[in-house]
């Protein structure tokens, strides 16, 4: 079993909606289960200002799927919920991004582990930091320590769940 831990992010067509559900989706992968979620949170964009504010959250799984396997059903779970790729940072129905796992580093054109800009995105330290402060992201420190020292615009929890 491993401790994976994945950013979600969307800023089209029912984003609430779309992250809620994403949820849903990475608990039923294959020998996955999901073991804490974040609250949802809303965030200005990365990247090209014209386009929707995004909401994000990071999802805890403990899994039996390698890292490579893993991606694969994020970029599968992607592509249902109809993601597009148009222009770099753009606007996008769902992104998820596989953050950390256990202890691995990897550094291929498919997968970099650990995801390579997460010490500077307060909309993926802050929900991270909710559910696993003490995580110790390889080579960078403790979530909690990372989300105190990231510079940038706070995301703000959505009221409701
Ligand atoms: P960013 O990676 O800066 O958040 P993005 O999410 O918009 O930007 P994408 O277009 O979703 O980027 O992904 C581009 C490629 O990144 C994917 O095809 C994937 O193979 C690769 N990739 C490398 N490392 C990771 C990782 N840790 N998680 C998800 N994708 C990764
Ligand atoms: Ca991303
Ligand atoms: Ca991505």
């Amino acid at each position: 079993m491993s401790d994976g831990f994945v950013g979600l992010g969307s800023n089209l067509d029912g984003p609430e909606e779309r992250v809620r559900r994403a949820l849903n989706e990475l608990d039923a992968l294959p020998r996955t289960r999901l073991q804490r979620a974040s609250r949802l949170y809303r965030s200005p964009p990365m990247g090209p200002r014209d386009q929707p504010d995004y909401v994000n959250a990071v999802a805890w799984l403990e899994t039996e799927l390698s890292p490579l396997e893993l991606l694969d059903c994020l970029q599968e779970l992607e592509r249902r919920q109809g993601r597009r790729r148009t222009r770099h940072w753009g606007e996008r129905t769902l992104d998820l991004d596989l953050l950390s796992v256990d202890h691995v580093t990897m550094a291929t054109d498919r997968l970099q582990l650990p995801h390579p800009g997460l010490a500077d995105r307060s909309f993926v330290l802050q929900p991270w930091c909710e559910i696993a402060p003490d995580y110790e992201v390889p080579g960078l420190g403790a979530v909690n320590d990372l989300a105190r020292l990231c510079p940038g615009p706070l995301a703000t929890p959505l009221e409701f769940r």
